[in-house]
């Protein structure tokens, strides 16, 4: 008899949890908030922790490549002409493919020049544009070539050069052709940040 009231028992209760299901569904079903986001047509702002693509300040990096010696999986590629105090830039590239994105790259920068955005938009079927440089220009720009001048004729003892020369040498390309740089640039603006 035991057996017989232990299985309608099971009964009544698989039905009450059933029914309490059902309940919360229909409460949830017939409210007022949404639950869902009908994303891409609506989006939530990440929370400001959010560990999104990553954003350089290049004017202040000093290519020490500390952020790149402190990521586990070596997705961080830096490479510069040093004249000097002055960087001649080549790359400075994150593949995408690799990175975790444990920030492990941001807090040995000794210029806080290299920080994770809110950024999360990223997805593509091309695996080359996974890599990404963060370079806002390469090469020298025409400061950077004045300066390199002014040093090299304060070595030689002699007057500071005419900025038309240095203007002429210098090779600065904007990195502007790099689909995510024009997505760093908004990143940049929206962030208060300039070139
Ligand atoms: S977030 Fe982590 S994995 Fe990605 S570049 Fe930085 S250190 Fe490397
Ligand atoms: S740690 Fe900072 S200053 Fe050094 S290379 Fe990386 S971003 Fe540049």
């Amino acid at each position: 008899m035991s057996g017989v009231r232990e299985y309608f028992g099971n009964i009544g209760s698989a039905l009450g949890s059933a029914l309490k299901g059902m309940r919360i569904t229909l409460r949830y079903f017939t409210s007022e908030d949404a639950i869902t986001v009908q994303y891409p047509r609506e989006r939530t702002e990440p929370p400001p922790s959010y560990r999104g693509v990553h954003i350089l300040e290049q004017e202040k990096c000093i290519d020490c490549q500390l952020c790149a010696k402190a990521c586990p999986v070596d997705c961080i590629e830096i490479e510069s002409i040093h004249h000097g105090r002055v960087l001649e830039w080549t790359k400075f590239s994150i593949d995408y493919k690799k990175c975790i994105f444990c920030e492990f790259c941001i807090p040995p920068c000794p210029k806080d020049c290299i920080h994770m955005t809110s950024e999360y938009e990223m997805a593509t079927a091309d695996n080359d544009a996974m890599v990404e440089d963060l370079l806002t220009w390469t090469g020298l720009r025409p400061e950077d070539q004045k300066s390199i001048e002014a040093t090299e004729a304060k070595a030689k003892g002699g007057p500071a050069p005419a900025g038309g020369a240095a203007e002429k040498k210098a090779d600065a390309q904007p990195a502007g052709e790099v689909s995510m740089a024009d997505k760093i640039a908004a990143i940049k603006a929206k962030m208060g940040k300039k070139d």
